[in-house]
């Protein structure tokens, strides 16, 4: 059921302020859909429900996209709700008709907060009957709640972000984050539903077995993998892999020439027999 009444404008006081021990911010929005830049200038616009994301992922680079020194010191600490993001899309007036639309850039759309609030939810019908393409980028299994929506789509890609096949590596660096299985298990049941599945392993931590692990992500039927290390920041602003997960990967040996041996052979064995499932 979509928790449309939480956005209206009499917020009613089952919204929840805290999501585990983390802050829940209810503000307003200036934008819900934004023109991505950079990396993804390829995509026509991204949609990011919530800033901020419980998931705490230590290396998580849209920490430096926030502009309060205070915030990205917190970051996994707060979430903040775009308490006006269905409205904002309802009356956007920019042509969505075969555009495709990324959720989301900089934070997560199904963190914890989204179980109970439905707020990515709500925005995926607004999506469809715009005849927008969807791409959706997510670490949580929680996608796979939204199948039934997801196929209203004509055209949608579900990317699951894995980063090791090592649970104690995964761990350390992204604790609040859901076990590989769990995820493993989530695109298996999207691609048996018929949608089309792509794993991003970005970063890449250390693995326990590289080909093991890149046979598990050609048995998982995903159509594309894109593969990224960390990048060391160059300033306060820039966007970069954060400090604390550079000091674990330096407890783990997990140096940059290790990070791109590994990426090599990675990709090698993904790329086996011809197939080009692992961009370079
Ligand atoms: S899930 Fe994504 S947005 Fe959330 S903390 Fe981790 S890397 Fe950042």
């Amino acid at each position: 059921m979509l928790q449309l009444s939480l956005f209206d404008p009499n917020p009613t006081p089952t919204r929840p302020v805290t999501q585990g021990s983390a802050d829940v911010i209810y503000a307003d929005a200036s934008a819900i859909l934004a023109r991505p830049t950079g990396r993804l200038a390829d995509l026509d616009f991204v949609i990011n429900p919530y800033q901020g994301c419980t998931f705490a992922c230590t290396y998580c680079y849209a920490a430096f996209f926030v502009a309060e020194e205070e915030q990205r010191e917190r970051w996994g600490q707060w979430v903040r709700v775009k308490t006006n993001a269905i409205a904002k899309l309802r009356n956007s007036r920019h042509d969505l008709r075969g555009r495709t639309v990324l959720m989301s850039s900089a934070t997560d759309p199904y963190q914890p907060i989204e179980a109970k609030l439905e707020l990515t939810r709500s925005l995926l019908p607004i999506l469809a009957d715009r005849g927008a393409h969807l791409a959706v980028l997510s670490r949580s299994p929680l996608v796979t709640r939204d199948i039934d929506l997801f196929k209203s789509f004509d055209h949608i890609n579900i990317t699951i972000s894995i980063t090791t096949d090592d649970d104690a590596i995964r761990r350390r660096f992204e604790p609040q984050c859901a076990s590989i299985d769990r995820r493993f298990e989530a695109l298996q049941e999207l691609a048996e539903a018929g949608l089309r599945t792509r794993i991003n392993v970005a970063p890449l931590l250390p693995l326990r077995d590289t080909a093991g692990f890149a046979e598990r992500i050609l048995d998982s039927g995903v159509s594309r993998v894109h593969i990224n290390t960390f990048h060391e920041s160059s300033g306060p602003f820039a966007s970069g892999t954060r400090p604390p997960a550079l000091k674990i990967a330096r407890e783990l040996g997990w140096t940059e020439s290790r990070r791109d041996r590994v990426q090599e052979e990675l990709r090698n064995h993904l790329n086996r027999g011809g197939r080009r499932l692992a961009a370079a």
